[in-house]
């Protein structure tokens, strides 16, 4: 029970979704510690959820009224709500009229909760009539969506966090859990610790944190992976370790990627890996020795040009070895927003539908149509991610609306989405704080509550479902995302949205997700505030929730079975490497910042692990330029450039840098922003960019 002063919320950062107790003290300052009773972390925190209350009362940077001007030439002004309302609507019913309603879009975020998430998607392919809706998740999710409705059907993860004190084998690729979901790794940690016999597999082309734990760390070559995991079920299938009774019958297209696992000898995957044979052999044995395999994998597999590939061929082991449906065993790719899952729950992206429908099926935009009372929802993907900034910059789409995210540092190839913006005939930014590069481009700023100042739901990386409490009021006239969606849609003259709290949006979509695989029909706020988390399906009010899926071995495609995928290229698409610009860059987080730093910036607690972006280089490399630690180079690509401290070790691999992401404009200047030099091409399927990959030459500043 909640006592007045005292809540249960989840962490607002990473995917993991730890709990949190917040008490409010008799002057209304807020203390934060980790949930002792809650199943994911059990009172552990990291060093972001440490200090989210620091974030939360500070205040000095925050968006307090609504903001607009007439036109790019008049200053800002203070509006009235009333007034920001007025002109979203009249600027996006004139501009529906005159180009019709694909011109118009939203831009979301894996950190609206699931009811703004639900809401903003309803608005848009509802009743606006467009399907131009997408997220920042499309830049870290969307290959693994894909993988998963291959391979099982939905966009489904099979397991839960209380899977992994019951395996005995991880293979962790493309992540590096120790500084990006620290709760999850330290119970990998610990569980290792009382089970010395536990195998960690890390692959990854930086010896990274996590590799600390590591009995193998495969330092393969960038772009690598299909050809790797083809190489470990070539050595599965060779030496007969798979599981042939589970793949004759749960299983379908087996022989087909038995064909392109044997396209290359063992011997010549380790070679195009740049590692050696009896690694490749050495991982495949580890996990057929296994009796409870995991695979975890984040943003190195899914951000990729060919991300579903590498997604695809991964959760291939899983079906060879048998490992999914039980105890300690699947594929687990890893969420790196809190709310990444809920957003894909409620079809926030530009290709589905709520309740994992399908926007290509025509039954299902039928079903979503009669229960919104809506218009037509039209069976074309609206744009994508960057297909959405492409358009903007090309006049195809005239608005847009932005919702919790800062495109301006985090889209790949950021100097394009500056013109995209300035291109843009109305920009509508709806934040928390002024501290996003992407406010200074808003037509109209519309302030909204933050985290602890409204209340909500959001599901992490195990399909569990959380209730966030409102705790305290939000500064100024800011108002919860969820009503500023509602409001909106009122002023445009839709029917549908006369909700009055955030409660109200939650139960017509546990409605509409009645019958379907994400069942959540019986899962109400009061079942939560009283009972806890639950994690999904939750199909009836006496239903406990499912940790595991798939365990009766009956997944959610056609057949029932589990569909094996040939990956349709074992190599690198991206951009290539030449004399210009010889080396790989990769880009990624470190520990204690968040995405733009937009919060975790605010921390001084947080700013001292690593308090300025570095450029990371082999010695060899740094030796043949004549570099040496601490000289400020600049790092050039086909589309930009920064300009970094260099830090030098043996860490990362010969002919690859690594730069983290979080840093945008410094004092005006984006000398440090990476994604000045990122590439926007994406995998062809999800559509998700390539950050890991683009050709770049360094130079001596
Ligand atoms: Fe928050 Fe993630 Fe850290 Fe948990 S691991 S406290 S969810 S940032």
């Amino acid at each position: 029970m909640q006592k007045k002063d005292t809540f249960d919320s989840i962490c607002s950062y990473c995917g993991v979704g730890c709990g949190i107790t917040v008490k409010k003290d008799a002057k209304g300052v807020l203390s934060v510690t980790g949930n002792e009773l809650y199943p994911v972390n059990k009172g552990m925190l990291c060093t972001k959820g440490k200090t989210l209350n620091y974030v939360a009362q500070d205040t000095s940077d925050r968006i307090l009224y609504p903001e607009m001007r007439w036109s790019r030439n008049h200053p800002m002004q203070r509006v009235t709500w009333d007034i920001a309302f007025k002109r979203a609507a009249a600027v996006f019913k004139s501009i529906i009229e005159k180009h019709g309603p694909n011109s118009v879009g939203f831009y979301v975020s894996g950190q609206c909760l699931t009811e703004e998430y639900y809401l903003a998607n309803k608005l848009t392919k509802g009743f606006l009539g467009t399907n131009n809706i997408d997220t920042n998740s499309r830049l870290c999710m969307s290959s693994a969506v894909v993988g998963y409705k291959k391979t099982v059907g939905n966009d489904a993860v099979p397991i839960s966090y209380a899977d992994i004190e019951l395996a005995d084998c991880f293979l962790i690729a493309g992540a590096n859990p120790a500084w990006c979901h620290p709760i999850l790794f330290r119970r990998i940690e610990k569980h290792k610790e009382e089970n010395p016999n536990v195998k960690i597999i890390v692959v990854d082309p930086r010896k990274t944190q996590s590799c600390a734990l590591a009995d193998l760390h495969l330092q393969i070559l960038p772009g690598t992976d299909v050809i790797l995991f083809n190489a470990m079920a070539r050595w599965l299938i060779e030496k007969k370790k798979i599981d042939k009774s589970f793949i004759q019958k749960h299983t379908s297209n087996f022989e087909a990627v038995k064909q392109t696992a044997f396209e290359l000898t063992i011997r010549q995957a380790a070679e195009k890996c740049g590692i050696s044979a009896d690694e490749i052999r050495l991982a495949a044995k580890m996990i057929s020795d296994a009796k409870g395999f995991i695979s975890m994998w984040t943003m190195g597999l899914n951000q990729s040009v060919i991300g579903v590939d590498k997604n695809v061929s991964l959760l291939n082991l899983s079906l060879l070895t048998g490992q999914i449906g039980k105890p300690g065993s699947g594929p687990f790719s890893l969420t790196g927003q809190p709310n990444a899952m809920g957003g894909r729950e409620v079809g926030g992206m530009a290709s589905l539908l709520a309740a994992h429908r399908d926007l290509g099926n025509p039954k299902h935009r039928k079903e979503v149509q009669e229960f919104w009372g809506s218009t037509e929802i039209h069976g074309e993907p609206g744009y994508t991610a960057t297909e959405m900034f492409d358009a903007l910059e090309s006049g195809k789409m005239k608005a847009v609306w932005i919702v919790c995210t800062n495109p301006i540092v985090s889209m790949p190839n950021a100097k394009q989405i500056e013109k995209a913006l300035e291109k843009a005939n109305f920009v509508i930014v709806q934040d928390i704080s002024h501290n996003s590069e992407t406010t200074k481009y808003a037509d109209l700023l519309l302030p909204a509550a933050g985290w602890l100042e409204k209340e909500g739901t959001m599901t992490n990386s195990e399909r569990r479902i959380s209730y966030l409490p409102k705790v305290i009021d939000a500064p100024g006239e800011a108002l919860p995302d969820v009503e500023i969606l509602w409001r909106f849609a009122q002023e445009m003259g839709f029917h549908g949205f006369d909700y009055t709290n955030a409660s109200q949006v939650y139960d017509e979509y546990c409605l509409m997700t009645k019958g379907t695989t994400i069942d959540i029909s019986g899962l109400s706020y009061e079942r939560l505030k009283t009972e806890g988390s639950f994690q999904w399906p939750v199909p009836s009010p006496d239903h406990k929730g499912t940790p595991r899926l798939f365990q009766d071995q009956n997944y959610f495609t056609s057949d029932g079975k589990a569909h094996f995928n040939a990956p349709r290229n074992l190599y690198n698409k991206s951009e290539t490497t030449s004399p210009e610009f010889p080396l790989i860059l990769n880009t990624g987080r470190v520990r204690d910042q968040w995405h733009t730093r937009t919060k975790t910036g605010k921390v001084k607690r947080l700013t001292t692990h690593i308090p300025a972006p570095f450029l990371e280089m082999n010695k060899i490399d740094a030796y043949i330029r004549g570099f040496k630690e601490g000289d400020v180079v600049t790092v050039k690509s086909r589309r930009g450039s920064v300009r970094v401290k260099l830090k030098i070790n043996y860490d990362i691999r010969e002919g690859v840098v690594f730069l983290p992401m979080h840093w945008g404009k410094i004092l005006n200047n984006d000398f440090s922003r990476a994604n000045n030099l990122t590439n926007n091409i994406v995998d062809p399927i999800s559509k998700e960019p390539d950050f890991k990959y683009c050709a770049v030459q360094v130079e001596k500043y």
